[in-house]
């Protein structure tokens, strides 16, 4: 596999882009950290992992809290002897208001969620990857990390923000071979974006944006995971890669 032996740490894995990252890297070779906030929805992902045969445990954390990250990277060290690779995925949509609708406590849960939680996975990480001599750190932003959308300030302000961290960690880490990059998905099929959380016209307009007609699936996010943690990407940091079927051509 491509990431035969290589240690990993996926958060947000108990569904969509995470669960698809999981598999994926496991089938690689990986021997993956499979960490959510939801602890059934984590477990059933490490059961899928082993009974493909391979290697896998789960580590409930909340990517808001510093103390949980320290802990995810440590249960990881102990556990497997290193880490190479980091997939910061968890995230939630947030609050759907206008600016001036919008709550502080909306306001402050997703930026505590999807940015300050990117900050402390890579705040951990990055010691642990400095030792193993090497690493990979994966940072799931969005399309919305490079264009506007109305209701939806904090998220966006958020993926915004993990574009502009993961560009400062590639340039304090180049020299120690981490490289740092994020993806920014369209619009993709998951427990966060379908039919019933926002109705069938919501989506049928979502899908007119991207100019394949459709949204994007899990799997097709895992790919470009794939190709980042491993070694094809040797001269790849400090890069936003979209993989949002053509969302962002306009
Ligand atoms: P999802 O809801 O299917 O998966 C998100 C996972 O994160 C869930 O398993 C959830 O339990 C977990 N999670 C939520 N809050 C958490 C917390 N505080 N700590 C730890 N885990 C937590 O959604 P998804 O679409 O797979 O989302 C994954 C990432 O992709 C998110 O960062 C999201 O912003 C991003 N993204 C999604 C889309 C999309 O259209 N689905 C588009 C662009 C970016």
């Amino acid at each position: 596999g491509q990431l035969q032996d290589k240690i990993a740490v996926i958060t947000g894995a108990g569904s969509g882009i995470g669960k698809a990252t999981a598999l994926l890297f496991a089938k690689e070779g990986a021997k993956v950290t499979v960490s959510d906030i939801n602890e059934t929805h984590g477990n059933e992902v490490v059961e899928l992992i082993k009974n493909n045969g391979g290697e896998a445990i789960f580590v409930k954390a909340n990517s808001a809290s510093p103390e949980d990250n320290e802990r995810l990277v440590k249960e990881t060290v102990e556990k497997f002897g290193a880490l190479h690779i980091s997939v910061n995925n968890a995230g939630i949509g947030g609050e759907s208001n206008k600016v001036e609708d919008m709550s502080v406590e909306g306001w402050e849960k997703v930026i505590a969620i999807n940015l300050s939680g990117v900050f402390f996975g890579m705040k951990f990480q990055i010691p642990a990857m400095l030792k193993a001599g090497k690493g990979s750190i994966i940072n799931i932003a969005s399309i919305l990390g490079q264009a506007g959308f109305a209701n939806s300030a904090g998220y966006v302000a958020a993926k915004h923000g993990v574009v502009g961290l993961t560009k400062t960690a590639a340039w304090e880490h180049g020299p120690e071979n981490i490289r740092v990059n994020a993806i920014g998905p369209g619009f993709i099929y998951t427990g966060m974006v379908n039919e019933e959380t926002m109705g069938k016209e919501a989506i049928n307009h979502l899908e007119s944006k991207h100019a394949f007609g459709r949204l994007g699936t899990p799997e097709e996010i895992a790919a470009m995971c794939l190709f980042l943690a491993s070694d094809s990407a040797s001269f790849v940091t400090g890069s936003y890669y979209a993989v949002d079927g053509g969302y962002l051509a306009v």
